[in-house]
């Protein structure tokens, strides 16, 4: 019929603007890098941030004592203990609390937000046992992973340059939010100490080389995504602080603000853009990242719906919702394989109150699912490519086989198979058979916790 070829027309046409040919992903690679070194420049210098962490020692394996960590940065935020044991007792014992941000905080005050997790963190240590004891006289102290681009002013302050991922709290922005974590957790009565701010990828690069001397870089697919690598300190010219001992900085790429003609928009991702709370700003991010990319198959069922009456004649109320598709539901249905896609079927049904789908219907949702993931997933390989050439990582020296490990955290990672093979895959076509057995991504759970401990115990105030 008629309107069966208008649907499979949006769908070519969807798959058609999705392409990312190989040529294209080392395009994308090569802008990756070419931005790194602008954002290194100067500041300001490119729409990749490149910020200086004043991380320049990641953990040795020597830490030692009783530390906590704090990590916000999406949708749950985790209050973590940690016993460290030094070189031969490593990690003795950690325990952790979850719990979910309500999301009238997330759009809040910053009072508001800051008083609500530091009432968790007072909590948390409340109900601690005999195991973990902080030496008497000394101050509690904690790594606080903070997962939004900050202009850090040492390893224990920052600003808060934007919010990200759905968060907006304008009285926040520009202020030091450790300064606003220490006033709650003083409100609160606890005598605690932040002693390091750290990114999540900077937490779960330094939770890496905790257990892996090789790990060079740390890439999170989560809500949102971002990376950060080791980088020689003489290669970072904005930086005018004393060169560090160790001659290296880590730095926090913000990688998920990364732009470029090569990138390949749709109108859905422009439509998707220009509705969000943060237009023109994370444009990487919303091509790859699982808080979008549920979103953008949404947007697509939608022009399907009303243009070609995919689900009948008139538009499924439910699917005007923007967000009400989630990315582990759009996961779940790739993932289908029963015979009839019942998965598919049902999702439709209790997500987007659309009943009785035919099953040429159910297999066009799962081959959109599958554009939109694919894409975002050879994007994301592009975008590891970009950060091993910067570092020299991407081809053979001397046919010697330095090995270099991505640390890789998140959600999205984690749970969407289909995603993350296709990371895998794609990386190992973009370098090849030789020098793909010297990289390696290794899945880290939740390495960004320990790694903002780690970096506490480092920077603590008692060293
Ligand atoms: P955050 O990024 O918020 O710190 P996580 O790393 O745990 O938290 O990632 C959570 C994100 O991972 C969710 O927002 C979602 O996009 C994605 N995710 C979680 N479960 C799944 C799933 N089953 N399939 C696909 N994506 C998932
Ligand atoms: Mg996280």
């Amino acid at each position: 019929s008629q309107r069966w070829a208008r649907a499979m027309a949006i769908l070519q046409e969807l798959e058609e603007k999705c392409a990312t040919p190989i040529g294209k992903l080392k395009q994308v690679a090569d802008a990756m890098t070419v931005e790194m070194h602008a954002g290194l420049a100067s500041e300001g210098g490119s729409k990749l941030k490149m910020l200086i962490t004043y991380v320049d020692n990641l953990p040795t394996g020597n830490e030692e004592g009783l530390f906590y960590a704090l990590d916000l940065g999406g949708t749950n935020f985790r209050v973590l203990r940690v016993q460290l044991g030094g070189k031969d007792g490593r990690v003795l014992n950690q325990e952790f609390t979850e719990v979910s941000i309500p999301t009238n905080l997330m759009v809040g005050t910053a009072e508001e937000l800051f008083d609500y997790i530091a009432a968790e963190v007072a909590k948390f240590v409340a109900n601690e046992g005999q195991d973990f004891q902080v030496p008497l006289g000394r101050q509690r102290e904690l790594g606080f992973t903070f997962s939004f681009p900050v202009m850090q002013t040492s390893i224990a302050s920052g600003n808060l340059i934007k919010w990200t991922k759905g968060f907006s709290i304008d009285d926040a922005v520009g202020h030091d939010v450790v300064a606003e974590l220490t006033k709650a957790i003083e409100r609160k009565g606890l005598d605690m100490r932040v002693t390091a701010l750290v990114n999540d990828t900077v937490g779960t690069l330094a939770g890496g080389r905790y257990t892996q001397k090789d790990v060079v870089a740390a890439v999170i697919l989560g809500t949102g995504t971002n990376a950060a690598y080791v980088e020689h300190a003489q290669a970072i010219p904005k930086w005018h602080g004393l060169m560090p001992k160790s001659g290296e900085m880590v730095i926090n790429m913000e990688w998920g603000n990364f732009r470029s003609s090569h990138l390949p928009l749709t109108e859905y991702d422009l439509a998707l853009d220009a509705a969000s709370l943060n237009p023109g700003d994370q444009i990487f991010e919303k091509l790859i990242s699982g808080m979008y990319l549920g979103e953008i198959v949404r947007r697509v069922l939608l022009k399907m719906a009303d243009e070609a009456c995919l689900f009948g004649d008139t538009i499924p109320p439910k699917l005007k919702h923007q967000f009400i598709l989630r990315t582990p539901d759009m996961s779940a249905m790739h993932h289908d394989t029963s015979a009839n896609l019942q998965v598919v079927g049902n999702t439709l049904k209790n997500v987007l109150e659309i009943s009785d789908t035919s099953l040429e219907v159910r297999k066009v949702v799962v081959q959109l699912c599958n554009v939109v993931a694919t894409r975002g997933a050879r994007l994301a390989a592009a975008g590891i490519l970009g950060i091993l050439k910067k570092l020299g990582r991407d081809t053979l020296v001397d046919g010697e086989n330095q090995k270099s490990v991505i640390a890789m955290d998140g959600g999205l990672y984690e749970h969407y198979a289909e995603y993350s093979k296709c990371v895998e895959n794609t990386l190992s076509l973009l370098l090849g058979d030789e020098v793909s057995e010297t990289i390696c991504i290794e899945q880290t759970n939740d390495g960004s916790g320990i790694g903002a401990a780690l970096l506490a115990a480092s920077n603590s105030q008692y060293l």
